[in-house]
């Protein structure tokens, strides 16, 4: 068996091999190179103690040095080596409490999640170390805990994350033990940072079929455990939408209950950006998603009359306006007129600096002095534009401020 091991990488096994120790590489890129997928960090694992490996190369960057990993930087490329190892008992669901050096390559496979995940190949012998059947996996594409799935998945609870992020991403199906092994392994998920469950999540999000990952993590209990408001998800829907509006569409099902489809829900949206923080996601993430949810339910409404569609629109913010749409359409029965009206009304007027007018026009025009009352006017001259976006002249405008000042006073 040949798999391409790029030029960089066979170096730093050959060197490490000529000075008498075993260096291999490992998990997911054989993974993947077995799979004929891309591959992006090729890992090296190796007998050497880190010291010695330090010794070996030219440059070395200390990465991780407590966890056995050193950077060797060999024609200007980056390699991860690290030293063979065994973990101790978890006591606390996330990391081992002590790490031994100095084990077989086997016992390093074994303390690895998956048997997908726990091959080896020696790209100078252009042999595989397959211990555990990670090939007869790949070939079922099946996703197998390496040993006792419960125990596996109790000992580290971002396992079962990773487990249903593969399932997206390579397109595998849980092996029936491995599954029921989630199931039993759920308080430990509770325990794992919420940065690294958002990154899994983004990841499964980002997979060609979001379902693939999503509907095992239903299944097992994996979506309640992370976001327990969630009644429910529409995995299909998830398919559908556009990257970009994949966790909206995962959340839109917080606005079952809404009742107001032509109003952007305030209250939701707060909570939406709550469930998200909690998830460490990023305020441009959380802006827009929470956002979205919050006008999810738009296609509710029967009749959509370009100004209700406008007016809505308005209320986003420029960058959310066509994810909004891209959402509306994900849909099972999308809105159509919903949706064709809000693409024809995207380039009218839907914000105060759209209008024909600007603040400082409006000073010089009435002689106002600086200050909120010019907010206010723009802010009732746009609501005008809304409903008619022919008014959007300067003569039209100035002409309607007069009047409003008339009737509202200073
Ligand atoms: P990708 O890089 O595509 O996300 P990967 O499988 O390479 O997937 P990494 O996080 O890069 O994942 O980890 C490299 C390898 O380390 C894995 O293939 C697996 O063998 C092992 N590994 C990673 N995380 C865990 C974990 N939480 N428990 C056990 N083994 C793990
Ligand atoms: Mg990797």
């Amino acid at each position: 068996m040949q798999l391409a091991v790029p030029e960089p990488v066979r170096e730093v096994c050959r060197v490490l091999a000529q000075a008498g120790h075993e260096a291999v590489t490992v998990g997911g890129a054989v993974r993947d190179a077995l799979l004929g997928r891309p591959v992006s960090d090729w890992d090296v694992a190796t007998s050497a103690h880190p010291e010695e490996v330090v010794k070996l190369f030219k440059k070395t960057i200390p990465t991780g040095l407590q966890h056995g990993t050193v950077t060797v930087v060999v024609q200007r490329e980056h390699v991860e080596v690290t030293t063979f190892r065994g973990e101790g008992a978890y006591s606390d669901a996330r990391r081992p409490d002590s790490v031994t050096f100095g084990v077989p390559l086997v016992e390093d496979l074994a303390r690895r999640d998956l048997t997908v995940n726990a091959i080896a190949y020696d790209p100078e012998k252009q042999q595989l170390v397959d211990p555990f059947g990670g090939q007869r996996d790949i070939e079922a594409r099946l996703l197998r805990a390496v040993g006792d799935p419960v125990a596996r998945f109790t000992e580290d609870g971002l396992r079962v994350m990773r487990a249903v992020r593969f399932c997206a991403q390579l397109e595998f199906e849980l092996e029936p033990a491995t599954e029921a092994g989630i199931v039993a392994a759920l308080p430990s998920l509770a325990r794992v940072s919420r940065e690294r469950v958002h990154d899994e999540l983004v990841k499964l999000l980002s997979a060609r079929q979001p379902s693939r990952g999503l509907v095992p993590a239903v299944r097992t209990g994996i979506i309640a455990s992370v976001l327990p408001a969630l009644g429910r998800v529409d995995a299909e829907r998830v398919d559908r939408a556009a990257r970009r509006v994949r966790l909206a569409a995962l959340l839109a099902p917080l606005s079952d209950d809404e009742t107001l489809p032509h109003v952007l829900d305030r209250p939701l949206q707060k909570r939406v950006a709550e469930i998200l923080r909690a998830l460490k996601f990023s305020n441009e993430d959380i802006d827009q998603a929470s956002t979205l949810v919050a006008v999810s339910h738009a296609p509710r409404a029967a009749a959509w009359e370009p100004a209700e569609v406008r007016r809505l629109l308005s209320q986003l913010a420029r960058d959310h306006r066509e994810p909004a749409i891209e959402l509306w359409e994900s849909a099972a029965e999308p809105n159509h007129v919903l949706v064709q009206t809000a693409q024809r009304v995207l380039g009218d007027p839907l914000a105060t600096g759209d209008l024909a007018v600007t603040g400082k026009d409006l000073m010089d025009a009435l002689q106002m002095k600086p200050g909120p009352a010019i907010g206010r006017m723009l802010a009732m001259l746009l609501q005008r534009v809304i409903d008619d976006p022919s008014r959007n002249t300067r003569e039209t405008l100035l002409a309607e401020a007069q009047t409003l000042e008339l009737e509202v006073g200073r």
